[in-house]
């Protein structure tokens, strides 16, 4: 009789201080025990050899678009960027509002391998392909947002802004914003910011965010970044994050910088998650998968378990999910290997960084269900 559903030999998991070799056994939806690999004898239905394999918290990307343009939107397809790329949960960020969410819901959602989990865009019709946004007046109906929240409570995670003035009023660029917030606090919703062109300013949006909020694209460069012109962290960055702001890579095709990046690592600036901004311009091109939003951050020297707890771990109280590799804990692990090479990476605005590294998805555990990578 196998004592598990299934064990995962030989793999390497972050424990005990270092990545050492275990095998990871999986009984139902839960991961059933964790022991120093070959250390016992572990019964299965199915015993799986991972020999050479990491394991991390199952990955969940907080930042991707998923309606496609056929219907409206800027968005991929979620299918090929969910689990056969090694992500076992995808937050769609505003590519639908009140108006469009029942479409999305049918067309994609409801179809979805992927767990999907959204966050309403404060415009009624989201973010639209053919039409940017600005000056609309009369797109922002908190009642028609609270009603989509009502019919689909276990989906609906927050509240998106593109605080970015293509899609602000000219008139009153903070209109939006200073509305997605009195919809964050009706609806008891986090908002999450994408910052852009000015205005608005850092300085304008970030007295808006309280704790549980996200600053999204945290790391662009441009006419606003968290940086001074003496390129420390902004006084109002670190004030909002001590508050409980969240912030967030959202890499995209113009959001991710090398410099950036590496000058808040230097400061000590960890408290982020990685996501990858995944939308119909990006997936080909800059950001191209998750995977590879994630090598960027090896390239830039920090460690494996580093990057890996910033795209499971700490991305997961964001969606009411639980990502850790302990024993009574979901089954939903991502499998990966570490390709060893001589890389070149870039960021948004053509700055290269050489990297030795490159993480490559193979298969990924939902709730205890295999599924290989393409
Ligand atoms: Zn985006």
């Amino acid at each position: 009789m196998s004592e598990h559903d299934l064990v995962l030999k030989g793999i390497k998991i972050f424990r005990q201080g270092g990545w050492n070799t275990f095998d990871l056994a999986v009984m139902g939806r839960n991961i059933s025990r964790i022991a120093p690999a070959g250390s016992e004898k572990l019964e299965a239905k199915k015993i799986l050899d991972f020999s050479g394999r990491y394991a991390s918290p199952g990955w969940i990307d907080l930042h991707t678009h998923l309606l496609p343009l056929r219907y409206g939107g800027i968005g991929t397809h979620a299918e090929k960027i969910g689990l056969k790329t090694g992500v076992t949960a995808l937050l769609e960020v505003g590519t639908v509002g009140a108006d469009t969410f029942d479409k999305f819901y049918e067309k994609v959602l409801s179809k979805s391998a992927t767990p999907i989990y959204c966050l309403l865009n404060i415009k009624r019709r989201g973010i639209r392909f053919w039409k940017v946004g600005r000056d609309e007046p009369g797109e922002d109906n908190i009642g028609a947002m609270e009603a989509v929240l009502k019919k689909y409570p276990a989906i609906i995670k927050g509240i998106k802004i593109t605080a970015s003035k293509e899609h602000m009023l000219s008139k009153d660029p903070l209109y939006y914003l200073r509305r997605a917030r009195e919809a964050g606090d009706r609806l008891k919703l986090p908002l999450m910011v994408h910052i852009g062109q000015t205005p608005p300013s850092l300085t304008d949006l970030l007295p808006l965010l309280k704790a549980g909020d996200i600053l999204t694209h945290c790391f662009r460069n441009g006419d606003h970044t968290i940086l001074n012109p003496a390129g420390k962290i902004r006084q109002d960055v670190l004030e909002a994050k001590a508050r409980g702001v969240r912030f967030d890579i959202g890499h995209g095709v113009k959001s991710f910088s090398f410099p950036v990046t590496e000058k808040a690592l230097a400061q000590g600036f960890l408290d982020f998650t990685i996501s990858s901004d995944l939308y119909m311009f990006s997936t080909p091109y800059r950001a191209k998968n998750f995977a590879h939003v994630l090598s960027k951050f090896l390239a830039v020297g920090m460690k494996l378990e580093e990057v890996m707890l910033r795209c499971s771990t700490k991305a997961a109280p964001v969606l009411g999910l639980e990502r850790e590799l302990a024993e009574g804990k979901p089954a939903t692990v991502t499998v990966f290997r570490l390709e060893s090479g001589s890389f070149r990476f870039s960021d948004c605005w053509n700055q290269e960084r050489p990297g030795t590294q490159r993480i490559i998805p193979e298969a990924v555990l939902l709730e205890g269900r295999l599924h290989l990578s393409a």
